[in-house]
C-alpha cells in the first residue's frame, strides 16, 4: 500500500492555482491540470488514478477499472494498479486501508458529507464488499480546515452538538473530531487513525477555499 497527501507544490499551474492543482472544475487551464494529474500518477507509480465528481453527498462507488470519473463522494476497490483520489480545499480527505483483505477506500468529508456519515458509510461499504473489519482498518485523515478557522452559521450547525466552539459570539465547527469520534464509535481503534493536525486555512502550503475562494484542490491518494 502507498498513500500520500499532496500540497500545492510540484505542479505546473499558475496564479491562484499555483501549482499542483488537481481539479478540472475550478477554471484552471485543463492542460495544466492534466499535466499535474500525470505528475501524481507517476509519483504513485500506478496505471491510473481515479478521481471523483464530488457533490457533498453520501454515494459510494466500487471501482473495478480505471477510465471513469464517478459522481460520488467515496470510492472503494481491491484492484491493484489503480489509485483512488479525493480532492479537497478545506474538506477532510479520508483514506482507508484494509491490509487483511487488501482493499482501500477514499472519502470526501465536508460538512454535509460528514453530517451524512460518509466516512463510516465508506467503512460499511468496505465491510460489505470485502469483509473489512472496523477493528483492523487503518484510517488516514489529511489536512483540512480546523476549528480555529471553520466559522459556520447557526443554520448549518444542526447535528454537530458537542463539536461547536463559541468565540466572541461566533460559532466554529471541529469537523475533524466529529469524524474521528464517529470512527471510534464504529469500532475503529485509536492507534489505527492517523489524523493530520494541519489547518488548511492557516497553512498556505495547502489550497483553502475559505482563505482564497478562487483556488485549486489538493488530494489524498491511496493504492494497493
Ligand atoms: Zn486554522
Amino acid at each position: 500500500m502507498r498513500y500520500l497527501f499532496t500540497n500545492r507544490f510540484g505542479g505546473v499551474s499558475e496564479g491562484a492555482f499555483f501549482s499542483l492543482n488537481l481539479a478540472l472544475h475550478v477554471n484552471d487551464n485543463s492542460l495544466h491540470v492534466n499535466a499535474n494529474r500525470e505528475i501524481l500518477r507517476e509519483k504513485m507509480d500506478v496505471d491510473a488514478v481515479v478521481f471523483m465528481e464530488q457533490v457533498h453527498g453520501d454515494k459510494i462507488v466500487r471501482i473495478e477499472e480505471a477510465g471513469q470519473t464517478p459522481t460520488c463522494d467515496a470510492m472503494i476497490t481491491n484492484q491493484k494498479e489503480i489509485a483512488l483520489s479525493v480532492m479537497v480545499a478545506d474538506c477532510i480527505p479520508i483514506l482507508f486501508y484494509d491490509a487483511r483483505h487488501e482493499a482501500i477506500g477514499v472519502a470526501h468529508a465536508g460538512r454535509e458529507g460528514s453530517r451524512l456519515g460518509i466516512g463510516v458509510k465508506c467503512l460499511d461499504a468496505m465491510e460489505e464488499a470485502f469483509g473489512t473489519r472496523a477493528s483492523e482498518v487503518q484510517i488516514f485523515m489529511g489536512p483540512s480546515i480546523g476549528a480555529c478557522c471553520y466559522e459556520i452559521g447557526k443554520e448549518v450547525s444542526e447535528g454537530f452538538d458537542g463539536f461547536l466552539h463559541v468565540k466572541n459570539k461566533r460559532l466554529f465547527l471541529d469537523l475533524q473530531t466529529y469524524n474521528y469520534k464517529a470512527f471510534l464509535e464504529r469500532g475503529v481503534l485509536v492507534e489505527h487513525i492517523d489524523a493530520s493536525s494541519i489547518c488548511t486555512c492557516c497553512d498556505s502550503d495547502y489550497f483553502s477555499y475559505r482563505r482564497e475562494k478562487i483556488t485549486g484542490r489538493f488530494a489524498g491518494v491511496i493504492c494497493l
